[in-house]
């Protein structure tokens, strides 16, 4: 039988950053620079019988991990990732949005990468417990939030490969300015032609270090030729649009409706795209899941039939795409401003996420 539920010792830090330490910190967090005092762990271990359980869950003080140096993420890298915020509302509560669905999610790429289910109660008390320890780290600026990275490796000393029977799974968390600080500019893309992130039954749909590991060189092409970030297409489908490097991408279309690549297994299901579709349906807007091709781009922002693209991703929020580079073809953004519905999505969202505006669908969950 596996805990459900965990009781996590409390081993805070003997030696926090003081005040001031933390305030200049605050006054210019940038994104995933800086963490904060604690992180939480939980082991999972498998006894004698077979039987494997979570357990020894526990606050401590953030610091380097102690790990053996064959342990099976070191060399095959069996890992999964989530990405979430706290944010700091006017009343000085600290709530997150929509944890059961990274919850599951981190099931469903743990399922995935050959690794231990994490029940959601587990998962939610661990980020109570980080948060209730760190408020003081949840900034207070507007736009800004404390970003939480959930975590599970392979932590078992063992070169043969099979999936691990010691695995940990941690919390970090780093205070979080705007993703591609200051300006909301829109964002160039690069398209991948030589690179592909995933493929069909592959690891594409999961949360997995690997996959951005695998996107690094894509992203190295994609600076070299002036451009932030990279789109992946399925080469062997058309060029149908797939996803950014950690974003999902949508397109606004001049009748107001919006269409979204299709949930094809090689795309990640991002839990911001999935409010999107939310909130536009409650528009009354016309949102479509389906393959759009690198083609249908170009005639449609040629045409004037594709008035908006953005895309999408708890780090960065919303963020209007501008020119695509495909090789020396260029593709212009629709608008050179950001888009009416862009903007109006985004706008919304946030003010879901931050307390200013009405909550419909009960996402918001208080952590303190
Ligand atoms: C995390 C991630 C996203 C965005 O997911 P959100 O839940 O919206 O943050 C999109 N694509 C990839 C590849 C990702 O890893």
């Amino acid at each position: 039988m596996t805990a459900t539920q965990l009781e996590f010792a409390q081993h805070p830090s003997a030696s926090p950053r003081t005040e001031a330490e933390r305030e200049a910190i605050l006054a210019n967090p940038g994104f995933g620079n800086h963490f904060t005092d604690h992180t939480v762990v939980v082991d999972f271990t498998v006894d004698d019988s077979g039987e494997g359980g979570w357990g020894n869950a526990r606050l401590e003080a953030y610091g380097p991990i102690a790990m053996d140096p064959a342990a099976a993420v070191l060399h095959y890298g069996q890992e999964i990732f989530e990405g979430m915020k706290a944010y700091r509302h006017a009343d000085d509560s600290i709530w997150t949005f929509r944890p059961e669905a990274n919850a599951a999610r981190l099931n469903r790429s743990a399922a995935r990468l050959a690794l231990p289910q994490l029940p959601e109660e587990i998962f939610l008390e661990s980020l109570r417990q980080l948060v209730a320890a760190d408020k003081e780290w949840v900034p207070t600026r507007d736009g800004e939030s404390l970003y939480l990275r959930p975590f599970m490796i392979a932590t078992e000393a063992f070169l043969g490969v099979r999936p691990a029977r010691e695995v940990s799974y941690r919390v970090i968390a780093s205070p979080a300015a705007n993703y591609f600080g200051g300006e909301l500019a829109p964002v160039s893309i690069w398209v991948s032609r030589n690179y592909a992130r995933a493929g069909r039954g592959g690891t594409g749909a999961a949360k997995c270090g690997g996959n951005y590991a695998a996107s690094l060189a894509a992203q190295l092409e994609a600076e070299a030729h002036g451009c932030k970030q990279v789109l992946f297409l399925d080469q062997f489908n058309n060029n149908a649009v797939e996803e950014l490097g950690g974003m999902n991408v949508f397109f606004v279309f001049k009748d107001g409706s919006l269409v979204t690549p299709s949930l094809s297994g090689t795309i990640l299901e991002g839990i911001t795209r999935s409010s999107i579709i939310q909130l536009a349906q409650d528009r009354g807007l016309n949102v479509q899941e389906r393959t759009i091709t690198l083609d249908e781009w170009r005639d449609g922002v040629g045409s004037g039939e594709i008035t908006e693209v953005f895309a999408c991703g708890t780090a960065a929020v919303i963020t209007p795409i501008g020119e695509l580079k495909d090789g020396d073809d260029v593709i212009s953004a629709p608008d050179p401003s950001a888009g009416e519905v862009t903007m109006s999505i985004r706008e919304q969202l946030l003010g879901i996420q931050t307390g200013a505006v009405e909550d419909p669908h009960g996402w918001l969950t208080r952590l303190v």
